[in-house]
């Protein structure tokens, strides 16, 4: 029968220019990664028909014996790279996720300790404008202003003083390891929950390049499309029985109702990927190159949060030059490198605005980039700031745009789409 593109040129042709912008410029965004075709295919895939309320031999709708054989894989597989006993693989996004963990474990009016938006915590953990920030009595800590590490001082006294259900650990712009056995200390002693939403890290946990937070919190929450370059989506993870059933409930019926079997099937597939050893060499990577596109930065006279990265993602400071992170955002644009302006830990600025820019190796790492290329990257990331700097960046975008072509050419993706 016809695709989409006899059926909808419209909508076919926004496809096509988003295949074209993805193979030609670099993908610095640290939340976004680039999928396997077989990821493509399983989301892609007749799954999207089916409704599946319930789970795997306890559901709501007839037909589910296929579905089921789908979501168990994503489950089993998901154990086995997280080495836990629970996974419900059902959350559409990482927001969900955390919705479901608060569902299941504390009510409205219950006090969070989260980290801060802008220390680099997620929305989702407390931050004003959010359900998590509405609903819940949310206490935030920060990082130290000399080293821009969690200040576990403060984290203990906020704890102590505010009593909170529930403690949450990980963010979208921390660029170092989280030392989750110190937050499970001060969880222990108020007698709260552990959450971690290791959304970005995952895929750094799945392949050995990072802790495992499944060692130290009750439970885990995660999205599956960063560094776990899986669909876009979310999970729970986490070995204890009563949080398990009590997340079951929280997911359906609590907050979603039917589950997106085609986006299950595709973390399947993802989390296969992600237990050979070829992601186990990926994540190393990912981490070596986000130090190499970090030191390479410096080297430029860019200055970094925290001096550097244990990860895959770097927080730029660009407060020295006098430089915004919209205009730095922009500029990299127009030179058909990708990334976001980033708030910096104590940022003067608004967050339209930002004083930082977010840059991370995931999706580079993906199309083969190694640590010369990275480091490419980090020399041209200082040299656009400069660029900005002095007032007249058009001269070095367009040549820096025409190295960029060049090097995507030399690492392509998706040959055989569109
Ligand atoms: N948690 C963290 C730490 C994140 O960085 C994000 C996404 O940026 C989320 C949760 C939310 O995920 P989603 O965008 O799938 O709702």
């Amino acid at each position: 029968s016809a695709g989409v593109n006899d059926t909808d040129k419209e909508l076919a042709d926004a496809i096509a220019k988003e295949l074209d912008r993805q193979q030609h410029e670099i993908e610095l965004i640290a939340s976004e990664n680039i999928v396997s075709k077989a990821v493509l295919e399983a989301q892609g895939s007749v799954l999207t028909n089916k409704y599946a309320e319930g789970y795997p031999g306890k559901r709501y709708y007839g037909g589910c014996q296929f579905v089921d054989l789908a979501e168990n894989l994503a489950i089993e597989r998901a154990k086995k790279l997280f080495n836990c006993e629970y996974a419900n693989v059902q959350p559409n996004s990482g927001s969900q996720a955390n919705q479901s963990v608060f569902q299941a474990l504390i009510k409205p009016g219950d006090t969070i300790l989260g980290m801060s938006l802008d220390a680099g915590g997620h929305l989702t953990h407390g931050a004003k404008p959010n359900q998590s920030g509405k609903w819940f009595n949310a206490v935030q800590y920060g990082v130290r202003e000399d080293t821009h590490l969690i200040d576990f001082d403060e984290v203990r006294a906020l704890a102590k003083e505010h009593q909170p259900k529930l403690i949450i650990a990980g963010g979208s712009a921390y660029p170092r390891q989280i030392d989750f056995a110190k937050f499970r200390e001060i969880a222990d002693e108020v007698g709260a929950s552990f959450m971690v939403d290791m959304a970005h890290f995952a895929g750094l946990v799945a392949g050995g390049a990072h802790p495992n937070p499944l060692d130290h919190c009750h439970v885990a929450t995660t999205t599956t499309h960063k560094t776990l370059r899986g669909p876009r989506g979310g999970m729970v993870v986490t070995n204890d029985e009563t949080i398990a059933k009590k997340v079951n409930s929280a997911v359906f019926p609590g907050i979603q109702g039917g589950p997106l079997m085609h986006v299950i099937a595709a973390k399947a597939v993802a989390f296969g990927e992600a237990l050979t050893d070829d992601f186990r060499a990926y994540a190393a990577q990912v981490v070596k190159n986000a130090r190499a596109m970090s030191e390479a930065a410096k080297a430029s006279g860019l200055d970094l949060v925290s001096g550097g990265t244990d990860t895959h993602v770097a927080l730029i400071d660009l407060r020295p030059k006098k430089v915004t992170g919209k205009d730095a955002e922009a500029a990299l644009g127009r030179a058909y490198i990708t990334c976001n302006k980033n708030g910096v830990p104590f940022d003067p600025e608004k967050p339209a605005i930002t004083s930082g820019i977010r840059v991370g190796s995931p999706a580079g790492t993906t199309r083969g980039f190694g640590e010369a290329e990275f480091s490419q990257i980090g020399e041209w990331i200082g040299e656009i700031v400069d660029a900005v700097a002095s007032g007249d960046p058009s001269s070095t975008e367009a040549r820096i745009a025409e190295d960029v072509k060049a090097l995507t050419a030399r690492f392509p993706i998706y040959e055989t789409l569109g």
